[in-house]
């Protein structure tokens, strides 16, 4: 399985508390969770590489596509996003993280802003989130403590401008009293997309246990379903099996 990790790791991120977060850049944290799956290749792309290290040759085998993006959306070349969407329609599986909603790749799926409420603003230090089971038999949700705190997180807030999910697997509690739908799930052509709101830059949420099995639930969930040659081609195959069967007797 290949597993393309994309961080657009802005220069922002590249020192400050988000580098003391994460050195090396969230990918690097990624990368080695992803690391852990077995027969998993994994890669790395970053915005200021070449067409983003998103090439032709990496979409073309990626299986699963993980985003984390935030300060360069409008600077994302429009046919990367282009050919990161025809992936997914094709069976690319793809897991958007946090500020990554407002990625051209995920709008362009979507369909929608993906903007969520503007009144709501983080102070210093974030705010207690409080995330609460929706959906308890899906894998993703797997080994999942209901009621999970994440000591400091981004509040995000409903209205969060999304089209209906397939299925909405955790919902986001801030201390401050806003609500978000913070795990959800989309069906995009053959290709299945999940949605993970807690992940701001500067707070640890992805050194957390419990967030990282989240994440590599989602990777294995979002894994493309392989399909078998169609029944027309199969019973060909068949017909010729037997017709090489019945020489052989003969
Ligand atoms: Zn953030």
């Amino acid at each position: 399985m290949n597993v393309t990790i994309f961080n657009e790791y802005h220069p922002n991120e590249q020192s400050g508390k988000a580098a003391k977060t994460y050195p090396g850049g969230l990918h690097k944290t990624l990368a080695e969770l992803f690391g852990q799956l077995p027969d998993v290749q994994i890669r790395t792309a970053t915005q200021e590489e070449p067409v983003h290290g998103l090439t032709d040759e990496v979409l073309d085998s990626t299986d699963v596509l993980v985003w984390w993006s935030k300060d360069w959306h409008n600077e994302l070349l429009g046919s990367v996003a282009d050919k990161v969407a025809s992936r997914v329609l094709e069976g690319m599986g793809a897991v958007f993280l946090h500020s990554g909603k407002n990625s051209k790749p995920f709008r362009k799926l979507m369909g929608t802003t993906c903007a969520t409420n503007p009144n709501v603003r983080a102070g210093e230090g974030g705010e207690t989130e409080k995330l609460y089971v929706c959906c308890p038999s899906h894998p993703i949700a797997e080994g999942f403590p209901n009621g999970y705190v994440l000591p400091n997180e981004e509040p995000y807030c409903e209205y969060f401008d999304i089209p209906e999910p397939d299925e909405t697997i955790f919902m986001g509690w801030f201390g401050g009293g806003s609500a978000v739908r913070a795990g959800v799930t989309f069906r995009r052509g053959a290709g299945k997309i999940f949605y993970l709101q807690p992940g701001h830059e500067t707070y640890p949420v992805y050194h957390d246990e419990v967030i990282k099995r989240v994440l590599l639930n989602a990777v294995r969930w979002a894994t493309p379903t392989r399909l078998a040659a169609p029944a027309e081609n199969l019973s060909k195959a068949k017909t010729s099996i037997k017709s090489k069967i019945f020489k052989f007797l003969k």
